[in-house]
């Protein structure tokens, strides 16, 4: 055993910390183990009601008419999410585009897009208009946009909502997660709060939540709690970590309706798609979901509960009320930022001996540096950590396929940062 701990780097006081640390959260995860049972359920009986069967998870080629296993995958989601309907798509290439997708499905010329919970991800902003002046956004098919920010503590501000409501307000958007920003993720009781406040002023306004992040870790889904329409990517939470690619937008008949045309051609809309390798990771990954969401969430609380202890500043605390599988904590400079990065790396089934290093990537406004030693490319249901290099230097931890990994993460990054602070 401890030769296996000093291959992989790992400190005995290390080990011993996050032990120690693990034994402050045993109440606080059974609350997640309740959570997990309960989603558990509901895919358990989405799946049994579709009569999911090997036939399901058959490939199929060319136009994809009648392709059942991807038609009965979105009755799946659907069911699961508590939604009338969804597309759930290998070929929507991730959340981006399928925010984009609903986006541009709903919305027609001189609408407004309304975001409600401040800046959108960054990848959307060049989508919509908001930076850059990328070719066919948004803002060129003459979209107005418009946001309110968040108030101080994080929470959506019903009273300028109501004020910045107008006449051409189509979409109501949300973001659920906090993405990287150093806030908490909405809770569903706020996207509630939102949901009446916006249909109290016009019931035809759409309330759109981007979900990424979070699936499954509580008990209900957005669209349970007022919002008419969902959209994630399936190589967060819901893909189980097998899902290989996609992404999925779920909600209101009505607008599904609206963006299948999108999707493919208006017209021909959900009818085509085809996949040509086996749909049964998506089925298999989702049966998954509920559990690998528990474990990616225990993963952030002890990563919390580790830099707390060592007196870092970390959102949300370790055992607070956790609406996705973020977790933010603060390094206050780069170099310890980057070493940490680089340690979550090192902790990797895939690519260990690859050290990270800041870098432009396409659709973000500043440098970012990414741990990913995943199976699945850029997969953060996996364990991983990103960070753009911006003050004050936050590190956001994400995923874990399994619990015990998270750990083995902890204890090498806790190890690489003594040796990185003594010097
Ligand atoms: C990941 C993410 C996106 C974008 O999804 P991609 O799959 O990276 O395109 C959008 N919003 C939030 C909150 C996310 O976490």
């Amino acid at each position: 055993m401890n030769d296996l701990y000093t291959e992989l780097g790992i400190q005995r006081e290390a080990a011993e910390e996050v032990f120690s640390a693990e034994r402050d959260l045993s109440q606080a995860f059974e609350r997640i183990d309740a959570i997990e049972g309960a989603n558990q359920l509901k895919v358990l009986c989405a799946m049994q009601s579709e009569g999911i069967a090997l036939r399901h998870f058959a490939p199929t080629t060319g136009y994809g008419y009648d392709d059942i296993g991807r038609d009965t995958l979105d009755r799946v989601y659907a069911k699961a999410f508590g939604c009338e309907d969804a597309l759930v798509r290998p070929g929507i290439s991730g959340g981006t585009h399928a925010l984009y997708l609903t986006l541009s499905g709903l919305l027609l010329p001189g609408d407004e897009l309304l975001c409600v919970s401040g800046k959108p991800y960054d990848t959307l902003q060049q989508a919509i208009g908001i930076s850059g002046n990328a070719y066919g956004s948004l803002k060129q098919f003459n979209v107005k946009y418009s946001q309110v920010e968040l108030t101080e503590d994080g929470k959506p501000d019903i009273k300028a909502i109501r004020q910045a409501l107008n006449k051409h307000t189509r979409i109501a958007y949300l973001q659920r997660s906090r993405g990287y920003a150093w806030r908490n993720a909405l809770t569903l009781e706020d996207i509630q709060n939102v949901a009446n406040t916006v249909k109290e002023y016009d019931k035809r306004i759409i309330v759109v939540v981007d979900n990424c992040y979070g699936e499954f870790t509580q008990l209900k889904e957005p669209v349970q709690c007022g919002a008419d329409i969902i959209v994630g990517s399936l190589i967060k939470n819901p893909g189980g970590g097998l899902a290989p690619t996609g992404a999925y937008i779920a909600g209101s008949a009505e607008c599904i309706s609206m963006i299948e045309g999108r999707l493919t051609a208006p017209g021909t809309g959900r009818e085509v798609g085809s996949y040509a390798a086996s749909y049964a990771p998506f089925y298999q990954g989702f049966f998954l979901a509920p559990h690998v969401v528990a474990q990616s969430i225990k993963s952030a609380m002890l990563f919390a509960r580790v830099f707390e202890r060592a007196g870092m500043d970390t959102m949300p605390k370790s055992t607070d009320y956790r609406s996705d599988i973020i977790q933010a904590v603060r390094f206050g400079d780069a170099e310890s930022l980057i070493a940490f990065i680089q340690s979550i790396q090192k902790a990797s089934p895939v690519d260990c001996m690859a050290i990270p290093q800041p870098w432009d990537m396409p659709g973000y406004t500043h440098q970012v540096i990414m741990a990913a030693g995943t199976f699945v490319q850029g997969a953060s249901i996996e364990l991983s950590a990103d960070a753009p290099i911006r003050e004050p230097y936050t590190a956001y931890i994400q995923g874990a396929l399994t619990y015990a990994h998270g750990r083995i993460g902890a204890m090498v990054a806790l190890s690489e940062l003594n040796k990185y602070k003594r010097g």
